[in-house]
């Protein structure tokens, strides 16, 4: 018999280990699931086995149980979980971008366990609409006319697009052609909007000139796009949105602009880049603004369309506009961050994106002080365990690589290697994602919240542990 065939043989069968693991695991796990838990693990190691690649399996009973009740629980844990940012990047799309107060995570426990009047008018006991619930709160703080807001940005630009400029024309300066992240792409959308994309300029300049040479017959809306997460550096120059408009107005055809981040407040005096916020666009006369409800506004995944009513009432009857409708957790949530905006210092506080993003470093290293300090003072941690200055970086959208003066935890890994220490923090219980510099792990403080502190304190007494052993 070939060793394949061994190997294949010596599997165990499913009904045996099931029989065996019986007296073993938590009773309240779904059999079903300890069933394909088992299954899975039997298959992989089959695969394994037949692909050459595994050469030998365990002989010992106790090896294997190991084995599947490893699985078993993996399997029955949740795969959505709570992890700790210690990566310093305030908006960071891949751990969830923004934060929720707790305004919003008591109406989120609200709109989740009662019922509540979503679609219903209290006036007239009829039929109402969802978005009316917060559209006269977008309206007075960016002074729009009107506003809808949908899943996110890249549906909020798809809408808008497909709605004003089907079959159409919308003139475009190619140094705004840009991709996001995440597989969103200004040329793809538009394709998929329908409308058909004029490209004007070259990459880094774009003038007046070349908008109004290429207004035709045909052209149904200007576009700009802001172009976040890249920028072009040297000789350079856009057409300010305020005169896009006044070209638009002499043609009667209307402006739009993406702005993405879409923030509320100049965070210019807090150290952070001047970026356009949404109120300066309406006023500069843009017929339609784009931006995020979860990048710089600090709010619930989301995108709102802002601008003329004429043209966000003809947003509102697309179709389209159903399959992209925001639900009902959105909403609850949307209105508690927005209503905080009413006192912009309140914002500052209670909104966590803002409240971390203009955090100052002197509050960030008593963070890292107290840390230390609970952590006890033994001479030989301060050798493992630093705190020194470091960049933290805003994260998605306008400014995704402005770095801010922040404070870090830095972890010599001693004679192990820093990524070996950056995979034991991202696979502990609660997660820890950090970043590695210069062959140490760096704990960014400024996004390590109040409430991870307990844990972060377990997950460091743990490494000093094992680090005097
Ligand atoms: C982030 C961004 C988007 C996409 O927004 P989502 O809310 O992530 O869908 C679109 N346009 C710009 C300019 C952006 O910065």
């Amino acid at each position: 018999m070939s060793e394949t065939n061994k190997l294949l043989r010596n599997l165990p069968k499913i009904d045996r280990v099931l029989d065996e693991l019986q007296s073993k695991i938590d009773p309240d796990i779904p059999s079903v699931l300890i069933k394909l838990a088992v299954q899975n693990t039997i298959d992989e190691k089959r695969k394994l086995i037949l692909a050459g690649e595994l050469k030998s399996l365990p002989t010992d009973q106790t090896e294997w149980e190991e084995i599947f009740i490893r699985a078993i629980t993996i399997k029955n844990s949740p795969n959505y979980q709570r992890v700790i940012n210690a990566t310093g990047v305030v908006v960071h799309t891949n751990l969830g971008r923004s934060l929720l107060g707790t305004d919003s995570i008591d109406a989120l426990q609200v709109a989740g366990s009662c019922y509540t009047n979503l679609e219903y008018d209290l006036t007239t006991g009829k039929r109402g609409s969802r978005y009316s619930l917060v559209e006269d709160i977008i309206c007075d703080l960016t002074g729009a006319e009107a506003a809808i807001v949908v899943n996110n940005n890249a549906a909020a630009v798809l809408l808008a697009l497909n709605t004003l400029s089907f079959h159409s024309e919308t003139i475009v300066s190619r140094g705004q052609l840009v991709e996001i992240g995440g597989s969103f792409r200004i040329p793809d959308v538009m394709a998929r909007s329908g409308a058909q994309m004029i490209e004007v300029g070259a990459t880094n300049i774009t003038h007046l000139s070349d908008y109004e040479q290429a207004i035709g017959e045909n052209t149904s809306l200007l576009l700009k796009v802001h172009t976040s997460n890249f920028r072009v550096i040297g000789f350079t120059s856009e057409v300010p949105v305020a005169d896009m408009v006044r070209l638009g107005q002499q043609h009667g055809i209307p402006v739009m602009e993406d702005l993405g981040s879409g923030s509320l407040i100049d965070l210019s005096p807090w150290g952070l880049p001047k970026e356009p916020t949404v109120q300066e666009i309406v006023k500069d006369g843009a017929d339609v603004v784009t931006f995020s409800g979860d990048k710089l506004l600090g709010g619930p995944q989301a995108g709102i369309i802002v601008g003329r009513k004429e043209i966000v009432n003809k947003i509102k009857k697309n179709p389209m506009n159903r399959a992209l409708r925001i639900d009902k957790f959105t909403l609850a949530t949307l209105e508690t961050v927005l209503r905080s905006y009413y006192d912009m210092d309140g914002a500052l506080r209670k909104v966590p994106t803002l409240a971390m993003l203009t955090a100052d470093s002197e509050t960030i290293k008593k963070k890292g002080q107290s840390v230390l300090r609970r952590l006890g003072g033994a001479k030989k941690i301060k050798t493992m365990i630093q705190l020194l200055p470091t960049e933290s970086k805003v994260g998605g959208g306008a400014m995704p690589e402005y770095g801010l003066d922040s404070w870090a935890l830095v972890l010599d890994p001693g004679s192990r290697s820093a990524s070996f220490l950056e995979k034991s923090f991202r696979t502990k219980e609660i997660p820890l994602i950090g970043r590695i510099e210069d062959e140490k792990m760096v704990l960014d403080l400024r996004t390590i919240q109040e409430a991870d502190v307990p844990i972060l304190l377990d997950l460091l007494k743990a490494f000093i542990a094992e680090c005097i052993h």
